[in-house]
């Protein structure tokens, strides 16, 4: 075959065949022909025993909380946490406890099969998936509740429940696996806020860093609820990015914040989104900010586009 193809493009088909062809573009054709499968461990005993000679041997240990759908965002964590370690722990559990009655916990996109592909081939070393009652077992009655970023008005204002159960479960995470680093996407702002603080609240010996948001071509945030769009919904999602970007240019340019996000608000909702919020806040305490003096200015945004809720931000 390689006579008649170039080894790109059978590196491309074998990413293809092997389910990997939405991540081709930053996998080396390379690490396909040498993937091997992490570890994957289900319970808290395993996955010390497992991390135990590493942590011996003085070794650094870094982990990548997500609720697996793994897309490009959530492998730039994994490769940063492989710049900085020499294990690579990858959390896949879809945390009930930060979904509301109402929410999508039951659909949240879940493909154990094709995240394992796709770790593989980011050279992760071992995947931590407890099942439901392993992380929260019968009698589990202890939830952490964050307060300062995690009350901003943000987030929490639509989604109450939320950074509770992102703070307890992240919690577990960092005692379960004890890592050195943890990662986190610059896409979840306010949750990488709260975590940070949290961290550091908790004396947790541990460093939290932040990944910047990778995008598609157009714009659009990379998330696992961009499956949910349709073609007219995925069209207009990279508004919210483009009203991020005018909006930071103009608001750098020294025009008044207020009448910026006022005219960025208008904009969203005539491109059919249904706006929960377009705001500038402090990039540290998230506390809201009338003027570039009042320090650096974070542009945050959450809105709803048919039944699809997206979020975004950027710094100014
Ligand atoms: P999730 O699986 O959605 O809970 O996300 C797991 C981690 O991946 C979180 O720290 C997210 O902030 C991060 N993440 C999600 N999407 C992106 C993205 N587009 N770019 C960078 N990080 C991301």
């Amino acid at each position: 075959m390689g006579r008649y193809l170039p080894s790109r493009h059978v590196a491309g088909l074998a990413a293809f065949c092997y389910g990997l062809a939405p991540f081709y573009d930053i996998l080396p054709p390379r690490s396909l022909v040498m993937a091997t499968r992490p570890t994957v461990v289900r319970t808290v005993s395993s996955l010390r025993r497992a991390l135990k000679p590493f942590r011996e041997a003085g070794k650094r240990i870094a982990l990548v909380p997500t609720m697996g759908a793994l897309h490009r965002g959530h492998l730039a964590l994994v490769r940063e946490a492989r710049r900085r370690a020499r294990r690579v722990v990858v959390s896949i559990f879809v945390n009930p406890a930060q979904f509301a009655p109402h929410e999508d916990f039951g659909s949240y996109p879940r493909g154990f099969a094709a995240d394992l592909k796709v770790l593989s081939a980011a050279k992760a070393n071992l995947v931590w998936a407890p099942f439901s009652d392993v992380m929260y077992p019968e009698g589990f009655a202890t939830r952490i509740e964050p307060q300062g970023a995690a009350k901003a008005g943000l987030e929490d204002k639509f989604r109450p429940h939320f950074f509770g159960g992102v703070a307890t479960v992240v919690a577990k995470l960092f005692t379960q696996t004890a890592p050195d680093f943890a990662l986190f996407g610059e896409k979840d702002y306010q949750q990488l806020c709260v975590v940070t603080q949290m961290a550091k609240d908790l004396d947790l010996p541990l460093k939290v860093i932040g990944v910047p948001t990778v995008r598609e071509k157009d714009g659009l945030a990379l998330s696992s609820r961009n499956a949910y769009l349709s073609a007219a919904e995925r069209a207009s999602a990279p508004t919210l990015y483009r009203v991020l970007k005018t909006s930071a240019k103009r608001i750098k340019q020294g025009e008044p914040i207020e009448m910026v996000l006022e005219e960025g608000q208008a904009e969203i909702s005539r491109a059919g989104f249904a706006l929960d919020y377009l705001e500038a806040r402090h990039a540290l305490t998230l506390a809201p900010v009338k003027s570039r003096k009042d320090g650096p200015i974070r542009l945050l945004v959450a809105a709803k586009i048919g039944k699809t809720r997206l979020i975004d931000n950027l710094g100014v």
